[in-house]
C-alpha cells in the first residue's frame, strides 16, 4: 500500500515553495512500523500532481540518510531533477554558490535507484531510463526490459533517441534553459494574476495552476469545474489546458488529504514557445475568464478505467456545449505573435563584458571579424540564415541528387511560375550568379542600365558586361527623415530624360528593386511598377526585377495602399511580378533558404542566351550548382514566403524593433523598413568626426554591450575615392541591424532595443577609431581598427 509521508499538499493558499518535502517524523513512525513493513521510501523531485513544487536538498538528504538507516531503499523519481536544483540553488539557504550540476549530483545520490523519464529532464521528446547503484535491482530490472521494452541496450528506444537522451541529459544541467523556462511560468503566472485570474502560488517547476473552483464557483465539484474551464479555455481562447482534478485522478483522490483541489493546468513546454506566445495565452483565458458565468459543468459519460482522465468521455451539464459564447473572430487571432514554434534550438553563448572587450580588441573593432558565436544576437546580415520549416527539412531529406533531371528541380520550376509567374527559369547557386547570367545576356558595352538605387553585386555585374548603371530612384529616398511610404519608387521623370538623353535601345533594361535594400528596405508601390512597366515597354525597354524582397514589398502593398487591404499577398505579388520581363533573385534572403537561387526571364532569346552560359559558370542545366536538396528547400520556400500570416510577423517584427528604438527618441532610418533597421550613426555620434568612423565605433560599442553583432554601411564600406584616395564620406552613416526571418522572438528584440538604449544612454563617452589595415578593395570586410 502507498502512504504518504508528505504535508499536506492541498492548500492552493500555502506560500510555501518547497511542497514536496517529506515529513519526517511521518517517515520515522512508518519505517519503525515493524508490522507493514516498508518495501522502499518512493521520493520525488517536483512532484507533478502538486504543480511541480520542489522538494529541499536537506530534506531528501535527511530522508534518504533515515531509510538506509532502518535498511530500507530509496527509489528516486528524477524526471524533474533538474527543476528541483534550480529552486535549491535559489531559495534553500546555503545552495546559491553552487552550480546546478554539482545539486543535481547530491539530489541523485539520494536514490539508490533512479527512475528518470526522459521526456521532463532530458528535453527529449520520448524515452528513458532506471539507473542504480543495486547490483539485484539492476539484474531484475534488466531481465523485465526484455520482456516489456525491448533489448536491453535500448529499451525501445531507437538510436537516435537515446542520442537526444544522452544530449539532453547534458543540456539540463544548463542553468540557461531551465531558468528559461522556469522565467517563462513565472511571467505567465503575472499575466494571468495581472488579469484577476486565481493563480496558485508559488508557481512550481512544470506549470501555472489556476483554482477552477474560484475560477467557476457557481460549478458544484461533482461537475467536474476543472474539466469544464479546461474545455472552456480550448473553446473561447484556442489554448489547450491539462486538467488536475477529480476527472483524472479519482482513485488518487481517494487517498489524497482532505477535498481534492480542482486544478487546470498550463504547462508550456520547454524551448517551445516564446514568451510573446505565453502572453497572448494569458490574455486570451482572461477573456474566457471575463465570461465565466457561462460556463457549464460536465457530467462523465463513459468512464475509461485506471487512468480515466486519458479516455473517459463527458458531456455538459443542461447545455449543448460547455461555453455558450461563439469562439473570437479569427481576425482578431495572435497575428502580433510568432506564427509558429520551436522544434529544434540552438545554444546561445552568453559571455561577460570584459570577454566581448577583448573579442572585440581582437577582431579589431570589425564585426565581420567576430566569432559567430561570440554573438548572442547576430542581425550582421539577413541573407542564408532563415531558420527553415519542418516542411523544409523534410523535403530535404526527399531531395533527388541525379545530376541531371532531378524531380526537384521541376517542382522548384512550378513553384516559381505558381508564385511570380514567369515563363522560363535558369537555376543558380546564388543571387549574384543569376545578375552575372543575366547581364551577361542582356547587356552590350556601352549601354545604360537605370535602376532604383544600386546594390554592390548587381552593380558590379553590370560593369563587368560593359553597362553603365545610373540612379533613377525618388529623391525621398536619400532622406533618411522621409515618411513618405514609397521610398523604393523610381522616379518617371529622371527616367524618362534618360531614355530622351542615351536613347532606348542603349537601356536593355530598368533594374526594378522590390524592397530595396540600400534604402533601408523601402518599398515599390503597384502605381509606379505599372507605371514604369508602361513607359518601359512603350519604349521597347524590359524592366527586369530584382525580386530578393518581393514577397516582404508585397506585404507593404498589401498593409499600405487601401486598394490592396483585403488582397492576399500572394495575389499582390502575382500581380507586381506581371508587370516584368523576368528577374534576378537572392533565394537566401526572402525565399527561407540557407543557398540557392535562380534567374528568371519571359524571353525565350533572353532564357537561350542563360542556358548556355549556365553549364559553364554553374552546373548542369536542371541544378544550376544546387544539390536536390537545396532546390527542393527553395521550392517549399517560394510558398512558405507569401503565406499572409507569415510575411506580415516578418514584417512588423522588424517594424517593432523600429517601434521601440523610435518611442526611445534613438535616431533611426525612417519610415523602418522590412528587413533592417538603421541607426544613424552620425545623429548618434555627433562629437565623432566622420574619419573617425562612428558607425564603426557604434557597431563595436553594441557588441561590447551586450554581444550583439551589426554591420557598419557608412564611411568604412563606401571606401576610398580612387582620384583623391580620400574617405569617399557618405552621406549615410548608418549601423544596420539585420533580421534573420523566423529565427528571433519578441523578446529578444527588447533585449536589442535595450541595449541600443544603454549605448545611447552612455554615447558621450564613446571615442571614435583610426583604421590600421585597411584591404584594398572591399575594405569593410577585413580593416582593423584601434580606439582613439
Ligand atoms: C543579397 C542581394 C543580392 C545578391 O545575392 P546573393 O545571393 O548574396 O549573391 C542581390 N540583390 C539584393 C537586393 C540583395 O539583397
Amino acid at each position: 500500500m502507498v502512504e504518504r509521508a508528505g504535508p499536506p499538499p492541498h492548500d492552493p493558499a500555502s506560500s510555501e515553495v518547497f511542497r514536496a518535502d517529506v515529513d519526517l517524523d511521518k517517515l520515522k513512525r512508518a519505517l519503525a512500523d515493524r508490522a507493514t513493513p516498508v518495501a522502499f521510501v518512493a521520493l520525488a523531485c517536483c512532484p507533478e500532481f502538486i504543480g511541480a513544487a520542489p522538494a529541499r536538498l536537506s530534506n531528501l538528504k535527511e530522508a534518504a540518510r533515515l531509510a538506509r538507516e532502518a535498511g530500507v531503499p530509496v527509489v528516486l523519481d528524477a524526471s524533474r531533477i533538474a527543476m528541483n536544483a534550480l529552486f535549491v540553488q535559489r531559495h534553500e539557504p546555503g545552495q546559491e554558490k553552487r552550480s546546478l550540476r554539482e545539486i543535481i549530483r547530491e539530489l541523485a545520490a539520494c536514490g539508490d535507484t533512479l527512475v528518470v523519464s526522459a521526456k521532463e529532464a532530458c528535453l527529449a521528446n520520448c524515452g528513458g531510463f532506471v539507473c542504480t547503484q543495486k547490483e539485484e535491482v539492476y539484474q531484475g530490472v534488466r531481465s523485465l526490459v526484455v520482456v516489456y521494452e525491448g533489448l536491453h541496450t535500448y529499451g525501445g528506444m531507437a538510436g537516435r533517441d537515446m542520442e537526444a537522451v544522452a544530449t539532453g541529459l547534458l543540456e539540463m544541467c544548463q542553468p540557461e534553459f531551465i531558468g528559461w523556462h522556469q522565467y517563462q511560468l513565472e511571467q505567465l503566472a503575472r499575466a494571468l494574476e495581472g488579469a484577476g485570474l486565481p493563480v496558485v502560488k508559488p508557481v512550481g517547476g512544470a506549470g501555472v495552476y489556476l483554482d477552477a473552483r474560484r475560477f467557476a464557483p457557481h460549478l458544484p465539484p461533482e461537475q467536474h469545474p476543472a474539466l469544464a474551464v479546461a474545455c472552456a479555455i480550448f473553446l473561447g481562447a484556442g489554448v489547450r489546458c491539462g486538467e488536475r482534478g477529480l476527472a483524472s485522478r479519482p482513485r488518487l483522490e481517494a487517498t489524497a488529504n482532505g477535498a481534492g483541489m480542482e486544478l487546470v493546468a498550463l504547462c508550456p513546454p520547454m524551448r517551445v514557445y516564446s514568451l510573446a506566445h505565453l502572453q497572448y495565452a494569458a490574455k486570451a483565458i482572461a477573456g474566457v475568464y471575463a465570461r465565466r458565468d457561462t460556463i457549464h459543468g460536465l457530467r462523465l459519460r463513459q468512464a475509461a478505467g485506471a487512468l480515466s482522465g486519458y479516455g473517459a468521455l463527458f458531456d455538459p451539464v443542461e447545455a449543448d456545449t460547455v461555453l455558450p459564447v461563439p469562439p473570437p473572430d479569427p481576425q482578431a487571432q495572435p497575428l502580433e505573435y510568432e506564427p509558429y514554434r520551436t522544434k529544434t534550438v540552438e545554444v546561445l553563448r552568453t559571455t561577460d563584458r570584459e570577454y566581448r572587450e577583448r573579442a572585440a580588441a581582437e577582431a579589431g573593432f570589425n564585426t565581420f571579424l567576430l566569432r559567430s558565436e561570440d554573438c548572442y544576437i547576430d542581425l550582421l546580415t539577413d541573407s542564408g540564415t532563415s531558420a527553415m520549416s519542418d516542411d523544409q527539412w523534410a523535403a530535404a531529406m526527399l531531395g533527388d541528387e541525379s545530376v541531371a533531371g532531378s524531380w526537384d528541380f521541376y517542382q522548384l520550376e512550378e513553384a516559381q511560375r505558381e508564385v511570380l509567374g514567369f515563363a522560363h527559369m535558369v537555376p543558380v547557386h546564388q543571387g549574384r550568379a543569376g545578375e552575372h547570367l543575366i547581364s551577361q545576356a542582356m547587356i552590350k558595352p556601352g549601354d545604360t542600365i537605370p535602376g532604383n538605387m544600386y546594390f554592390t553585386t548587381t552593380r558590379e555585374h553590370q560593369e563587368l558586361a560593359g553597362g553603365t548603371f545610373v540612379d533613377v530612384i525618388i529623391d525621398q529616398a536619400h532622406d533618411p527623415a522621409s515618411q513618405y511610404p514609397w521610398k523604393g519608387d523610381i522616379d518617371l521623370n529622371k527616367l524618362k530624360s534618360l531614355i530622351e538623353k542615351v536613347g532606348a535601345k542603349r537601356i536593355p533594361y530598368v533594374k526594378y528593386e522590390c524592397s530595396v535594400n540600400m534604402a533601408g528596405g523601402q518599398p515599390v508601390s503597384m502605381e509606379n511598377a505599372r507605371a514604369v512597366s508602361e513607359l518601359c515597354h512603350a519604349h521597347g525597354i524590359q524592366v527586369m526585377f530584382d525580386a530578393t524582397r518581393c514577397a516582404e514589398n508585397a506585404y507593404l502593398i498589401q498593409k499600405k495602399d487601401p486598394k490592396y487591404h483585403k488582397v492576399p499577398v500572394a495575389q499582390i505579388l502575382k500581380e507586381l511580378m506581371s508587370y516584368g520581363d523576368g528577374c534576378t533573385i537572392s533565394a537566401k534572403k526572402d525565399l527561407l533558404v540557407n543557398i540557392g537561387s535562380f534567374c528568371a526571364t519571359n524571353h525565350r532569346w533572353v532564357y537561350e542566351r542563360m542556358r548556355e552560359m549556365c553549364p559553364i559558370f554553374e552546373g548542369p542545366l536542371t541544378s544550376g550548382g544546387m544539390t536536390g536538396r537545396d532546390m527542393a528547400c527553395l521550392a517549399a520556400g517560394i510558398y512558405e514566403m507569401v503565406d499572409d500570416t507569415y510575411i506580415r510577423s516578418r514584417v512588423e517584427a522588424t517594424q517593432y524593433l523600429g517601434k521601440l528604438l523610435l518611442d526611445a527618441g534613438i535616431p533611426i532610418v525612417e519610415p523602418p523598413g522590412t528587413h533592417a533597421i538603421f541607426l544613424d550613426a552620425r545623429r548618434f555620434l555627433p562629437h565623432i568626426e566622420q574619419d573617425q568612423y562612428p558607425a564603426q565605433a557604434l557597431a563595436a560599442e553594441l557588441f561590447i554591450e551586450a554581444g550583439i553583432r551589426a554591420m557598419e554601411r557608412g564611411n568604412v564600406s563606401a571606401g576610398r575615392d580612387k582620384k583623391t584616395g580620400q574617405n569617399k564620406r557618405p552621406k549615410l552613416e548608418l549601423v544596420r541591424l539585420t533580421i534573420p526571418r523566423r529565427v528571433y522572438s519578441r523578446s529578444q528584440f527588447e533585449l536589442c532595443a535595450e541595449a541600443v538604449i544603454r549605448v545611447w544612454k552612455r554615447r558621450e563617452s564613446i571615442r571614435g577609431l583610426k583604421m590600421v589595415f585597411e584591404a584594398p578593395q572591399l575594405r569593410f570586410f577585413t580593416a582593423r581598427f584601434e580606439r582613439l
